[in-house]
């Protein structure tokens, strides 16, 4: 079995939680329209539905929060918070969103906008589902070029959320380099398991880009986990410190977006980030003032910002990272052990479940990991979420359900909030679920939401 690490902390507050009967489940989840999303959380025992906004505060950065400075313009909080934004990614421009997509919708019109050609692509390892809908809200189009070893969840691969250059490469030969709007980087690659990008991809990416004039956005709501999977496995990266080889990272990108509830471990707040180029820096800002707010809070409080710019220094803690991902790994072991197919190996901050393996008698348009959502929850009370065709959606030209390479179940572990004892909890009841296996049936809609419809659909079980 695994070796536990020592967790580098202890607990101060805690926060009760409730076992439901198996009855009360059931009806929950019928009240839900087979949708976890729709859950009250209260009907929730262990929420693995995201690590997204839920991880655990410091005391530090609870004590942050008493030193908000709510004026309008120019806070304290937001002149901490960039101080230590340049310091961290050495970019000059510093603006707070409210959260990922709040710089999402600020950045990407302006990057449309400087696109000569007509039709505007960007490229990306794996466009996260909010930043695929930003690029398709503004008219433009979101090609993936992931690495196929990503697809083979069963075989060892360091490098999971590479790109494929040659993808990439021909991609935009394809499409025109005129044309291309970004290329995105995204640390980790949530979509593919929460795996890492290797600095030699992120530097070969980087420089396809420079060859053809294209800027290249860093999504980053994991950026501390993936320099941490560098500093694992990447030669020459073993004696470099944490914010090192962050700033490496960034030194390959011209700009980033960052979702804080992640990495950072806020409940709500953004980023962006510009290194130098102050024309598209002040379009940013114009369109920051209408969407999120003014260029000094972005839709945060002034203590939002303060518990962010030191979420943004404790990210960074080694001993952290290396206990939280761990943890990620002790998860994925047990389940293993169970016969339970998964993304192999596990990434940083989720375990994903290869339900397309687990439950190959449900096709792909009867989303078979939403479906094994529904039972782990029926099961145990244990909320995990579907990343396959479900969050696909449909393919905006044909209407056609575009059809997705991985069918996963994510179980999203939160920042300092479980301890391995709910680990093992919910490793037993999916291992059960998995035994069987065969009894579980796909589901098609009672109402299909015509965008991000994995939030809002209602579904019920194939008869
Ligand atoms: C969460 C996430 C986003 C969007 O951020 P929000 O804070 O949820 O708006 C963008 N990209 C990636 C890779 C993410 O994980």
């Amino acid at each position: 079995m695994k070796k536990i690490l020592p967790p580098p902390f202890r607990i101060k507050m805690v926060e009760p939680i409730r076992m439901t009967s198996p009855e009360e489940r059931k009806s929950a989840l019928e009240e839900a329209g087979y949708n976890p999303f729709l859950l009250s959380s209260e009907d929730v025992y262990i929420d693995l539905l995201t690590d997204s906004g839920t991880g655990a505060m410091s005391d530090r950065q609870w004590a942050g929060l008493m030193m908000g400075d709510e004026s309008y313009a120019g806070s304290r909080n937001f002149q901490n918070l960039e101080r230590k934004a340049r310091e961290i990614f050495d970019y000059q421009y510093v603006i707070p969103a409210h959260q990922g997509r709040g710089a999402e919708q600020v950045l990407f019109p302006c990057l449309i906008e400087r696109v000569k050609g007509d039709k505007p692509v960007f490229f990306s390892n794996y466009h996260f589902d909010t930043t695929a809908a930003h690029v398709e809200l503004n008219g433009a189009k979101a090609i993936n070029t992931l690495t196929p070893m990503a697809l083979d969840t069963a075989s060892w691969y360091d490098w999971k959320g590479d790109f494929d250059l040659t993808a990439l490469e021909q991609g935009i030969k394809e499409n025109g380099a005129e044309n291309v709007a970004a290329i995105i980087v995204t640390v980790t690659c949530n979509s593919a398991g929460g795996q890492p990008i290797s600095m030699a991809n992120i530097k070969a990416a980087s420089e396809i880009a420079r060859a053809n004039n294209i800027p290249v956005v860093i999504d980053s709501a994991r950026y501390c986990e993936n320099a941490w999977f560098i500093k694992q496995r990447e030669e020459g990266y073993q004696d470099k410190s944490i914010p090192e080889i962050i700033a490496e990272m960034y030194s390959y990108g011209d700009m980033l977006t960052m979702s804080a509830k992640k990495d950072p471990m806020v409940n709500i707040g953004g980023l962006l980030c510009i290194r130098d180029d102050e024309e598209l820096f002040r379009s940013c800002q114009i369109r920051c003032v209408p969407m999120e707010g003014f260029v000094t809070y972005g839709g945060l409080a002034g203590r939002d910002m303060e518990a962010l710019a030191i979420g943004l220094d404790e990210a960074m803690d080694e001993n952290m990272l290396a206990y939280r991902i761990g943890q990620v790994e002790y998860l994925g072991e047990r389940l293993r052990e169970g016969g339970v197919p998964i993304q192999y190996p596990t990434g940083g901050h989720a375990v994903f479940v290869d339900a397309g393996k687990m439950l190959p008698h449900i096709p792909g348009d009867q989303f078979p990991a939403h479906a094994l959502a529904n039972e782990l929850y029926l099961e145990s009370g244990v909320r995990g979420v579907e990343i396959g065709s479900l969050l696909l959606g449909r393919d905006p030209e044909t209407g056609k359900q575009k059809h997705s390479p991985m069918e996963f179940l994510r179980l999203t572990i939160p920042r300092r909030v479980y301890t391995n004892d709910h680990m093992d909890f919910v490793a037993d009841a999916l291992v059960s679920v998995y035994q069987r296996r065969e009894s579980i049936k796909g589901l098609t809609f009672d109402y299909e939401p015509p965008v991000l419809r994995h939030f809002t659909a209602r579904l019920k079980p194939v008869e």
